[in-house]
């Protein structure tokens, strides 16, 4: 019997996206899977039902349907990345029941423990590993890609003056100083997107290596005299610096943000709060009219007045802390996960079944539950668990 791919209703609240688009149907049916999607799963997104069955899925009326007929579940947000609504899904899956999508691993810890709890096999996008092997599987890049082009966008309908400088017969309009802080996927997006809109644009990075990438974009990398140690791990995230080096970097930082009409900040370390970079004087120096678009907002934000999911003025200046910006880009945004998730789920299949066994590093280090256990040795250490399951025992 072919395995049945099942695609649920993002519920969220908010949740525009959807796992899978009806263009990546074909690359699953044709390797024998089958696509049960439910119905209106795709409609926020702009994917009708017709199109997902002109692709050769089919739908179900409903969403216990999804879960019973289904060996894999993909999602957008799993339980772990759906605090509000994950835990009804929890009691549909049942033993054996493979999920993929994202799951916030490393901080959702109750949703962790259910997952296991239900012995269901979940795998965490998050988790993929960043080697060029996995580029195509890699939804985190994909969804910052989104967020940093539309962070760009949320602060030009903010900001009360025009982005390129024009010489016109009424005068000359002076262009829109962004600066954009961490520079990595989402960042290097706003960036580009800023200068394609005429802003003069600069960036800065605690990794070295983003120096030459924020120029490669035409924009000017601010130098901080600041040492910085071993500000990158192995996988190409920033490492946590010290609060000393947390105080210092504001202090360095301070002209660079008085300077700048727009502040996209961006700055996260893996499984952590995002540092705070920007603080409150550092607003208040910024001239009225000034937007901050934070999209660290939802791991905390990166300005110390950022509230997530809400937009605040201080001293006229407009603080965005938006909390799932992709979402506001549902139809693209989608079609890339969908891409990746479907790269990841054809990756771990092989004779008619999601291998889980290998010791490829793929599909060994974003799986997190199974068997009753959570067998991630990082989400292991999160929780504060043995490094190894006990054997036959619960996590
Ligand atoms: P991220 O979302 O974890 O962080 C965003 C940026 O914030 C990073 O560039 C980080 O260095 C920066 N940052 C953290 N602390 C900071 C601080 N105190 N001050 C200033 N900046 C700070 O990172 P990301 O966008 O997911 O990407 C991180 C790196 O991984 C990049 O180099 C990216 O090119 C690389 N990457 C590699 C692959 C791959 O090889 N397959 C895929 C995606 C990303």
């Amino acid at each position: 019997m072919a395995l049945i791919v099942g695609v649920p209703k993002e519920t969220y609240p908010g949740e525009r996206r959807v796992a899978l688009v009806p263009a990546a149907v074909p690359a699953l049916t044709g390797k024998g899977l089958e696509v049960l999607v439910e119905a209106g799963a795709g409609a926020a997104a702009g994917y009708p039902a017709s199109e997902y069955k002109r692709r050769g899925a089919r739908t179900a009326p409903s969403r216990e349907e999804v879960f019973a007929q289904a060996g894999v579940i993909l999602q957008v947000r799993t339980p772990g990345a759906n605090p509000e609504r994950g835990a009804d899904d929890v009691g549909l899956l049942r033993p054996e029941q493979i999920l993929i999508g994202f799951a916030e691993p490393l901080t959702a810890h109750e949703a962790m423990k259910a997952l296991a709890g239900r012995r269901v096999a979940t795998f965490a996008l998050e988790l993929l590993p960043r080697i060029s092997r996995a580029q195509g599987m890699d939804a985190l890049s994909s969804m910052a890609t989104v967020s940093g082009y539309k962070a760009v966008l949320l602060a030009g309908n903010t900001f009360g003056r025009l982005f390129p400088m024009m010489m016109t017969a009424a005068g000359t309009v002076a262009p829109a100083r962004v600066l954009v802080v961490g520079a990595g996927v989402a960042g290097l997006q706003a960036i580009a997107t800023a200068r394609r809109l005429g802003a003069v644009v600069e960036g800065y990075d605690i990794r070295p290596a983003a120096k030459a990438e924020v120029e490669s974009l035409g924009a000017k990398f601010v130098e901080l005299p600041i040492e910085t140690q071993e500000a990158q791990d192995a996988g190409g995230y920033a490492k946590a610096q010290s609060e000393d080096f947390y105080r210092k970097q504001q202090e360095l930082l301070g002209n660079a943000v008085a300077a700048c009409d727009i502040l996209i900040t961006t700055a996260a370390v893996p499984g952590k709060r995002a540092p705070v970079l920007v603080s409150e004087e550092m607003v208040a120096r910024m001239a009225p009219g000034s937007v901050v678009v934070d999209l660290a907002a939802e791991r905390g934000g990166n300005c110390a007045l950022t509230v997530p999911g809400e937009t605040v003025e201080r001293q006229g200046v407009v603080i965005h802390g938006p909390v799932n910006l992709p979402s506001d880009v549902p139809h693209t945004a989608s079609q890339l996960y969908a891409k990746n998730i479907t790269n990841f789920l054809l990756h771990l299949y092989r004779d008619g079944a999601v291998q889980m066994d290998g010791e490829e590093p793929i599909g060994r280090e974003t799986l997190v539950t199974r068997g009753g256990e959570i067998v991630n040795p990082k989400v292991r250490e999160a929780l504060g668990l043995p490094a190894t399951p006990a054997a036959g025992g619960r996590s």
